[in-house]
């Protein structure tokens, strides 16, 4: 294909920039685009420099010899089909089909200073004395003119080498190694390169805004701080609704913005994000490169409290009475529900099975009943061992954590050799599953041991101080009732049988510790 003759024939056709300028619709000039290979580079489209190309072309009305155009953008994947653009050009070049080389800037038609310096050199050779860069006309040989492209070169082959440099430190690249990825989680803020737009890190939003409530109130707070508090506040045993009421109160918008619900509240505790751990697919598979917002410990019993299927499932919408939803019944097993009744001339609150009227009491009698019970075994020494042992076994919790974050590293090992093509699929499918629920097992693990925060400073010798101290607070009452103890109502004797209120009415089981504890 090498046309030797076409090539000689070539040679000296315009003796000058001038000349090349004046030559018209004789001028062949042959055009190349070249996509950037990096995002972040500041540069124009293809198809934008093929536009400026093709204008530069038009305006000194020259003829368009041929475009030529590279659209891989990524620098791993130096295909075929770039070699085969670039190639075509050199062979047009070689065969002498070309007056002038259009290109838009330099380091968009070679990076490489090696392969510049023979592309150049072959131009010469071959009598191709042009180079249309950006609008500007260079004749290579004039030895300024390239002493200027040059320069370009040398320049272009830098850019290269520090984008490279970016992509080895993981700055530009390795989008998968702990970074964050999707929208910004409530409570951070990224911080990003002003020149590069490239993340730099994610940390605590600690900005101080201004919440203005409907009368008036007006609050400062900061995003990092709203999730802290909520995480506290739940972990201390406030239910979501309670959360949720307060931040409306004082007009701080929720994380999408408008209201808080208990979705959102309950979706922000629950989020491994804020101990710093990525998620993918609903599963912690490794740590993020941010820092965690909130204890391990706190994390985990909020999510202890939160995961336990007795409050979800049996929460009213708003629970005013102390045992509502709480005690179920011991015949049907469906919640028990408050009500008012009037009755034979008897007035009062009644607590009932909801579905079917199996079993009632008189609220007075159960709430004090259970409450009197609860508290005396709390304050019991043997209980309060149990508890603080729990506590002394952090090493145990602290163990079954960093298993599981092992397990987690070797899903995430597994995961690289899946994208590198190391492993199948299937195999990669068979392990994950394996990894995962070994992981479920151990942070259920350390979730169990960790103690509750609800019953931090309310057991052993405080334990009948705190609960005076707890008052009307119903929901914190709950909780540590729903932790402590699971509670049936059974039906009363038939007429004639019937005693009063005691702990033959009720099937009492203690989550843990000793059984013998019932009140008289
Ligand atoms: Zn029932």
């Amino acid at each position: 294909m090498v046309r030797r003759k076409a090539r000689s024939g070539n040679r000296g056709r315009f003796d000058s920039k001038d000349a090349l300028s004046a030559g018209g619709a004789d001028v062949r000039a042959l055009r190349y685009q070249r996509a950037s290979q990096d995002k972040k580079e500041q540069g124009k489209s293809v198809h934008d420099q093929g536009v400026l190309n093709l204008a530069e072309i038009t305006k000194r009305s020259w003829t368009d010899a041929g475009s030529f155009t590279d659209n891989h953008r990524s620098a791993s994947r130096r295909a075929t089909k770039e070699r085969e653009q670039f190639e075509l050009l050199i062979e047009q070049i070689r065969a002498g089909k070309g007056d002038v080389l259009v290109v838009w800037e330099i380091s968009r038609k070679e990076r490489d200073l090696a392969v510049f310096v023979k592309i150049r050199d072959m131009c010469h050779e071959v009598g191709l004395n042009f180079w249309l860069v950006g609008g500007v006309l260079y004749d290579l040989r004039d030895k300024n003119d390239r002493m200027m492209l040059g320069f370009q070169a040398v320049q272009a082959e830098w850019m290269a080498d520090s984008i490279r440099d970016n992509v080895l430190r993981g700055i530009v690249g390795a989008a998968e190694a702990g970074r964050p990825h999707g929208k910004v989680t409530y409570g951070y803020r990224r911080i990003y390169d002003q020149r590069t737009r490239a993340l730099l890190r994610q940390e605590p939003d600690t900005e101080i805004r201004t919440a203005v409530a409907t009368d008036g109130t007006v609050t400062q707070y900061s995003r990092a701080q709203v999730v802290r508090d909520n995480f506290r506040k739940v972990s201390e045993g406030m239910p979501l609704i309670a959360v949720e009421a307060e931040l409306n109160r004082l007009g701080i918008p929720a994380s999408e913005g408008g209201l808080w619900r208990r979705g959102i509240l309950r979706k922000q505790v629950m989020n491994p994000a804020y101990i710093g751990k990525r998620v993918l697919r609903g599963e912690i598979v490794g740590d993020g490169i941010w820092p965690a917002l909130v204890e391990e410990e706190t994390y985990w019993s909020v999510v202890r409290m939160l995961g336990d299927p007795s409050r979800t499932t049996t929460r009213p919408a708003r629970a005013v009475h102390l045992l509502s939803y709480l005690v179920r019944c011991g015949v049907c097993d469906g919640p028990l529900s408050s009500q008012k009744v009037n009755r034979h001339g008897w007035t009062g609150q009644v607590y009932s099975c909801l579905h079917k009227r199996c079993a009632a009491v008189k609220a007075e009698y159960l709430d004090e009943y259970v409450q009197r019970t609860v508290v005396a075994w709390l304050s019991r020494p043997d209980v309060y061992d149990i508890l603080t042992a729990a506590s002394a076994t952090d090493e145990e919790v602290a163990h079954a954590r960093a298993e599981a974050q092992r397990l987690r590293g070797e899903l995430e090992d597994w995961r690289k050799l899946g994208e590198e093509g190391e492993v199948t699929a299937i195999a990669y499918a068979r392990a994950e599953k394996g990894l995962l629920a070994q992981i479920a097992e151990h942070e259920q693990r350390a979730a169990d041991a960790g103690i509750p925060a609800v019953l931090r400073g309310r057991i052993g010798d405080e334990a009948v101080q705190a609960w005076q101290e707890l008052g009307d607070d119903i929901a914190v009452k709950r909780e540590i009732i729903r932790l402590v103890a699971d509670i049936k109502l059974l039906r009363a004797g038939f007429k004639g049988e019937r005693r009063t209120f005691g702990r033959h009415r009720l099937d009492w089981r203690w989550k843990f510790g000793p059984q013998d504890q019932q009140a008289a």
